[in-house]
């Protein structure tokens, strides 16, 4: 299988996102995780911070790469010709959300699949935002994100 597409907001990116694209990595021949500038979240994080922790998080996976991207994901699609749409399944109610988004991006573009990973059991429950009130509150986010997005987020909220 050649190139799929890993779209997130990935504000921050967790040990969640890195499973799913480990998983992903190791189906398809290239990977490429798509950091969406995604104004209407309101991230924490600028869209090059987020491409930062990213590419480190990802870095000792040789076969993934790493972009930012505004707009439609299917223009990506046709852009870097990929066949997939990598997306992580944690719970039930991840399913109606991404049922719409899968089915919208199929009638966008017919060729547009969408393939769903679930994490291992341990990240089920993990989230972005979830990191972010943790480390809000000052606890420590150590067993849910890499030591550079830790740094980064104490880096971020000391400058708040
Ligand atoms: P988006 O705003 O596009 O949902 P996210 O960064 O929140 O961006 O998530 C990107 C993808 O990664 C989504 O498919 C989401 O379900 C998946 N994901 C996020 N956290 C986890 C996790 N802990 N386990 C599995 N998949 C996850």
């Amino acid at each position: 299988m050649p190139t799929a597409l890993y779209p997130g907001t990935f504000d921050p990116i967790t040990f969640g996102h890195i499973d799913i694209a480990v998983r992903a990595s190791q189906i398809f021949k290239k990977v490429i995780a798509v950091v969406a500038a995604n104004p209407v979240k309101n991230p924490m994080f600028s869209v090059d911070e987020r491409v930062e922790m990213v590419k480190d998080s990802l870095s000792h996976v040789p076969n993934i790469g790493v972009i930012s991207h505004s707009g439609l994901i299917v223009n990506c699609l046709r852009e870097y010709k990929a066949t997939a749409l990598i997306r992580g399944l944690r719970a039930v109610s991840d399913i109606d959300y991404e049922f719409q988004m899968a089915f919208t991006n199929r009638n966008l573009l017919g060729s547009a699949e969408t393939i769903f990973l679930m994490p291992s059991a341990e990240y089920t429950y993990l989230n972005s935002s979830l990191v972010r009130q943790i480390a809000h509150y000052g606890e420590d986010v150590s067993s849910f994100v890499p030591q550079f997005v830790q740094k980064m987020l104490m880096d971020k909220l000391s400058s708040q």
